[in-house]
Parts: structure tokens; C-alpha cells; sequence
């Protein structure tokens, strides 16, 4: 499964500006640098708070994989007026002129 970076810091092997800050399966953050491959691992929380502290977190989040649309809170919708019905289609009148035949037809 491929982890999602939560912040970035310098890489502390390589110095690589934008080494990825991940979590690990126990949520602590470690780091893994994309440029010379290095993993640093916390393994305990004091590390972890100390990494999160330094790194610079990632505001925007791209998932790697499809997940659900996050929530955006909708604005309030205006309320509109129900559309009113269709006007009813104007009567049929009968033509100026009606055939004979149909007089006939209809007798
Ligand atoms: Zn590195």
C-alpha cells in the first residue's frame, strides 16, 4: 500500500529538500526520502511529536487511490418557488374549413 506524505522535511542522509513525512503502521511519522531513498523511523511518540513539529505539513491532500469526495459544506440553497405548471395546451378549435367526408365519417 502506498503511503500518503503528510509533511515534508530535509532529508537527514542526503539533505534532499523535500524528504516525505509518512506514518507508519502504529501512526508514527517517519521519514522517507523520495531523492536517495533513506528511511528514518520514530518509533515512539516523543520522536514522532518531535518530527511532526519540524516538518512542514502537507495542506492539500491527493489521494493515490479513489476515495469518496470529501464533504464541501454547501451553501444554503436559495429557495426557489415550485415552477408552476405547464400552461395546458390551447383547445382545439375546429378548422374554418372541415372536409365533407369527414362530417360523413363521423355520423
Ligand atoms: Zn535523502
Amino acid at each position: 500500500m502506498k503511503k500518503t506524505a503528510i509533511g515534508h522535511v530535509n532529508c537527514p542522509v542526503c539533505g534532499f529538500a523535500d524528504a516525505e513525512v509518512k506514518e507508519d503502521k502504529n501512526v508514527h511519522a517517519y521519514i522517507h526520502c523520495t531523492d536517495c531513498n533513506a528511511q528514518t523511523f520514530t518509533r515512539n511518540a516523543f520522536r514522532d511529536g518531535q518530527l511532526r513539529k519540524r516538518m512542514r505539513p502537507v495542506t492539500v491532500t491527493v489521494a493515490d487511490t479513489v476515495t469518496a469526495p470529501a464533504t464541501v459544506p454547501e451553501p444554503a440553497a436559495p429557495v426557489t418557488p415550485p415552477a408552476p405548471p405547464p400552461a395546458p395546451p390551447p383547445a382545439k378549435r375546429a378548422a374554418w374549413f372541415t372536409p365533407i367526408l369527414a362530417g360523413v365519417a363521423d355520423a
